[in-house]
């Protein structure tokens, strides 16, 4: 379940447990006893197709089978690299809601003065940077390690676990600094932080992130 774009797809790549261990497969659109259906009324992640896959006693020939993926690395190591381009969206999601919430509060006049001009309300968008700004120094060292060869995947997870977790932190606050007008599709903050709603659960979701610290730092795996 929960698949992007299942329906509209050519082809699937699967993930099964074969007697050789787990094993990827291309399953293409039309194989006898592979179908899918839309999963309709979702509050997130709007604009873009997720589906269910069902799989019914489907054979899918030798040449289907992808040569070099042995085990669960293959998968994993696929992921690894998407959670890395998470990484940088959740800072690209918090910057557009600090952008509109800061716009907003220099325009909007209260009792006689910009909303900005209230301590408070600087406070507020000085911590939407510092987290915008933390964040964006660890995608950036990560991308240095990325290129030289030398990123290790626990990294990857924080940076992902650290990046959507402040996308949505600063969405919520983006969206209260901006009033009742906060909660209008016109504005991007309630979008953002509904998007990210998907986002964090997606591509390993925030617990899993801290299990995968976990187990680096201790050598325990609590999954
Ligand atoms: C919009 C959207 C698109 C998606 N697209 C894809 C896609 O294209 N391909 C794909 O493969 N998947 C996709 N997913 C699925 C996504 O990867 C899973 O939803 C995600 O991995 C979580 O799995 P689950 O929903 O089964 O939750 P569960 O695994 O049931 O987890 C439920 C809760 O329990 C927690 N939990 C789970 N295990 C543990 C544990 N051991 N210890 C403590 N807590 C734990 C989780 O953190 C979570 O809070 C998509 C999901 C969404 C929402």
């Amino acid at each position: 379940m929960w698949i992007t774009n299942g329906t509209i797809a050519d082809v699937a790549i699967v993930w099964a447990r074969t007697d050789a261990g787990i094993r990827g497969f291309l399953v293409e659109k039309g194989t006898k006893g592979y179908t899918s259906e839309n999963i309709p009324h979702k509050f997130s992640l709007r604009a873009s197709i997720t589906s269910t896959l069902y799989f019914d006693n489907v054979r899918v020939p030798e040449r289907n089978r992808l040569p070099l993926a042995e085990g669960l690395a293959a998968p994993l190591s696929c992921l690894t690299q998407a959670r890395y381009g998470i990484a940088w969206g959740g800072v690209g999601a918090a910057i557009a809601c600090y952008r509109e919430a800061l716009t907003f509060a220099k325009q909007r006049i209260l009792f006689g003065e910009p909303l900005a001009n209230k301590q408070i309300v600087q406070a507020r968008l000085a911590d939407m940077l510092r987290r915008i700004t933390t964040g964006q120094l660890l995608v950036l060292q990560l991308g240095r390690m990325k290129d030289a060869g030398t990123m290790h995947h626990a990294q990857v997870s924080m940076a992902k676990w650290n990046n959507v977790r402040l996308g949505l932190d600063v969405a919520r606050d983006a969206r209260d600094l901006l009033g009742a007008g906060g909660i209008s599709v016109e504005c991007c903050p309630i979008r953002h932080a509904m998007n990210l709603e998907s986002v964090i659960t997606y591509e390993g979701t925030e617990t899993v992130h801290q299990l995968v610290i976990g187990r680096e730092i201790t050598g325990a795996a609590a999954f």
